[in-house]
């Protein structure tokens, strides 16, 4: 069956567009695979599909005071676009900057807004993916053909977060919020705010109210690692000071950024208790002598297991310092309608309860998959590098790093799937599926990500639905920027693990 009578027969009754790639979300990763395409690939055609009215993703969904980068935005933003203003940017500043880039390259003509998919489904008789979207204003469904699904739809739920199922949560007089759901008409002006969670997000919701409420209360169970510096980088200020241009200041402090995270990573292995003395160091050094640093900011996991969320110009401390913030290391027993009673039986009072508890995973962006009709379970599957799957054909899924700027891997990721597409063409085939060679049916199968070595709640209680990794490098999922940046270009196409139809 040609291309044409597949498009026919994917729809009697709906006309049905069809694209060389089909690209799932506009996000940070939906936007910059879709760049890569056009300049490596200029003569396919695309579309991206996002079910929200605008781009952004992560950085349009959450809209809570203070909503910031957690990374520097030089190598969180793209390799081909320079960040030109301080490291940890807000929201609106890297939607402004993906706004940029989108007009300079003539993007916005290829993204249809409003567009949530639900069905995706892959048929080896057309060697096509038939996309079935809805459209979220009208309802109306919309069916799409595609030779190759690029999959950019993050990593969580974007509709709801994650809430800890708490005892008499309904006794609560005030009100709760999700920090990604954050209502528009809330007002904080001296209300005690409780904060439940102690992550990235607590860290710059906290300081962002501080001023505004009574008193905000940051609750957690455990303690977390924070980094604490100037929002500054000297290099790029010095540079600046020189009149470089800012493709080189860009490039420059890339590169410094990147050789010390890949030092300060390895450190965490090598040398665990060094480095958690010098996290923890910053911190009494902010917080003074008689701060109780062991009970709040003293982890008992290694650092890095986790995400580190860099704290700019140490705001979060300065907040606790100057009083208006203040920190509870205690387990929730339940809510109570003051606020909630904790295990050591001392009760914290609130007018607004703020749960920055996390996300709820979603593979796939919650699209219904389906191969030459059966349904696939993910869980099934064994990745390729983190981002293909054995049995899945065509499909490439961009999941960015944890430890670096989740955008390295975008752009790494897209340069893979060009050459991929380019060999495909090369060989006159129109399907590629990952399948595990005969020396591969005895390896052992371990979880998606290693646990031992990064390890967050969204992560651990949802590892069984996600793919499986093996032992050998084809099929690890190491999140290891710096051996995926020389490991990916050398990628041999036709290694057996390429199975093309
Ligand atoms: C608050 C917060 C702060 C973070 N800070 C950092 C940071 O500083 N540095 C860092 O490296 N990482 C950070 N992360 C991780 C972050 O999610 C990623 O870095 C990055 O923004 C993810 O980009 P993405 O485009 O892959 O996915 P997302 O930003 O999740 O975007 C995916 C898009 O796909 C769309 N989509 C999903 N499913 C469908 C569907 N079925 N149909 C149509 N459209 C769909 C969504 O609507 C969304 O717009 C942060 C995460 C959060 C939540």
């Amino acid at each position: 069956m040609n291309v044409m009578t597949a498009v026919r027969a994917a729809s009697d009754t709906k006309a049905v567009e069809h694209f060389d790639v089909l690209i799932v979300g506009a996000g940070i990763s939906g936007i910059g695979s879709a760049y890569q395409l056009t300049k490596q690939l200029p003569d396919r055609s695309f579309v991206i599909l996002e079910s929200q009215d605008s781009f952004g993703g992560t950085w349009l969904t959450h809209r809570y005071p203070g909503i910031r980068s957690d990374s520097d935005l030089h190598t969180f933003g793209y390799s081909f676009k320079p960040w030109v203003g301080p490291p940890i940017a807000t929201a609106d500043e890297i939607k402004s900057y993906m706004g940029d880039v989108i007009a300079e390259n003539d993007l916005a003509r290829h993204i249809r807004y409003k567009h949530r998919i639900e069905r995706a489904s892959w048929s080896s008789d057309t060697n096509l993916w038939t996309v079935e979207a809805v459209r979220t204003d009208s309802q109306d469904p919309v069916t799409f053909t595609a030779n190759f699904l690029w999959m950019c739809q993050g990593y969580y739920r974007h509709s709801e977060g994650y809430t800890p199922d708490w005892k008499d949560v309904d006794k609560f007089k005030g009100r709760i919020v999700h920090p990604q759901l954050w209502p528009r008409d809330i007002d904080l002006k001296d209300k005690t705010v409780l904060v439940i969670g102690s992550g990235a997000t607590a860290a710059t919701l906290i300081p962002s109210i501080a001023d505004t409420c009574a008193h905000v209360t940051m609750l957690q169970r455990s303690p977390t690692y924070f980094r604490v510096g100037r929002n500054a980088i000297e290099l790029a200020e010095t540079l600046r000071q020189l009149q470089v241009k800012e493709e080189w200041v860009h490039e420059i402090v890339r590169r410094k950024i990147l050789f010390e995270q890949d030092a300060f990573t390895r450190r965490c292995l090598t040398e665990p208790e060094q480095v958690k003395k010098e996290l923890i160091g910053q911190i009494s050094a902010i917080l003074g002598p008689d701060y109780d640093v062991a009970t709040h900011f003293t982890p008992t996991y290694r650092p890095w297991r986790q995400r580190i969320a860099f704290v700019p110009d140490a705001d979060l401390f300065e907040g606790i310092k100057s009083g208006k913030a203040s920190v509870v290391t205690d387990e929730i027993d339940r809510f109570t309608e003051k606020g909630v009673l904790l295990k050591s039986g001392r009760e914290l009072a609130a007018d607004i309860i703020v749960t920055a508890t996390g996300f709820n995973l979603c593979m796939l962006g919650d699209i219904a998959l389906r191969i030459d009709g059966k349904p696939l379970d993910f869980a099934d599957t064994v990745t390729y590098r983190g981002m293909m799957f054995t049995g899945v054909p065509n499909m490439a899924w961009v999941f960015g790093y944890f430890r670096a700027s989740w955008t390295l891997r975008t752009d790494l990721v897209a340069d893979f799937v060009c050459r991929l597409l380019t060999h495909m063409k090369t060989k006159g085939v129109n399907k590629v599926v990952p399948q595990l060679r005969a020396e591969d049916h005895n390896m052992p199968l371990l979880s998606w990500i290693d646990p031992d070595n990064f390890n967050p709640g969204y992560m651990m209680r949802n590892m069984h639905l996600l793919p499986k990794r093996g032992d050998k490098p084809e099929w690890q999922h190491s999140q290891d920027y710096w051996t995926e940046k020389d490991e990916f270009p050398k990628i041999d196409l036709d290694d057996g693990a390429f199975v093309y139809g």
